[in-house]
């Protein structure tokens, strides 16, 4: 059978400082720096590679995470197919957050991005780790319960190089499934695969409370952020009078 060429647009999404840049950056063999400095807009790198006779492009988009960047952030999901969803396992707010960078991918491009892996990166800081395997394997059978998406879930380290290639290598490997083009990967040890149908069978009445938890604590997000906005605007009204 005769090789085809693919360009598939990937994303990298999580909160600011989770790790995108870091992960690109050794992805692309450029190494890793320990200082940090703020992505501004979004940076792409494109990746190209052979997989049997298949010529595939692989365009990485590194998004901000900073809110600020909103607009900005919105063309860029236009054309994606997948995306990294990344949170550090020092900072457990940046798991719970994947919902909202999931439903923002998907709105966004309108629902052209539906291939996910999901990363906890930093891996190799064990003293201030707070997120275990556990709950980020747990928060991820919620997210496909949610979703009805089939994830992925590894750690990575964008510091020691821990599952990097691999990740992207899985990101490939689902997109060109879609293809019918199945190629066998190696895997790791401590990577799950966690499809929709799984939270009901392990997660019983215990994870129905914690998906409950979680959408009134993004309700309540919600609202505090209009209740800025109202205060904000409240302000800007006293201070012309
Ligand atoms: P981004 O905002 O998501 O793009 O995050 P960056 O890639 O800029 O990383 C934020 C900070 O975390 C930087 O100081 C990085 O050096 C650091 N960092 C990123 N990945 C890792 C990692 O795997 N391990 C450790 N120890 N630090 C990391
Ligand atoms: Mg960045």
């Amino acid at each position: 059978m005769a090789g085809k060429d693919f360009v598939f647009k990937t994303l990298l999404l999580g909160d600011g400082a989770v790790g995108k840049t870091s992960i690109r950056e050794r992805y692309m063999g450029k190494g890793f720096s320990g200082s940090y400095s703020k992505t501004v807009g979004a940076d792409f790198a494109s990746q190209r590679m052979k997989v049997e006779d298949n010529n595939i492009t692989l365009q990485i988009f590194d998004l901000a995470g900073q809110d600020a960047y909103a607009t900005s952030r919105k063309s860029f999901y236009k054309g994606g197919q997948s995306a990294l969803l990344i949170f550090d396992v020092q900072d457990p707010d940046s798991l719970y957050n994947l919902n909202r960078w999931i439903d923002d991918a998907v709105e966004n491009s309108g629902g052209s991005v539906g291939t996910f892996i999901i990363l906890g990166n930093k891996a190799d800081l064990v003293e201030t780790r707070q997120v275990s395997n556990e709950m980020a394997i747990d928060y991820s059978r919620q997210l496909a319960a949610k979703t009805g998406y089939t994830f992925v879930f590894l750690e990575t380290s964008a510091k020691t190089g821990l599952n990097i290639q691999i990740a992207f290598d899985i990101i490939t490997n689902k997109l060109l499934k879609k293809f019918n083009i199945d190629i066998n990967l190696d895997l790791p040890e401590g990577i799950e695969l966690i499809s929709p149908g799984e939270a009901g069978a392990s997660g019983g009445s215990s994870g129905d409370n914690q998906k409950e938890i979680e959408e009134l604590n993004n309700r309540i997000k919600a609202l505090e952020d209009k209740f800025a906005k109202l205060a904000q605007i409240v302000k800007n009204l006293v201070d012309k009078s």
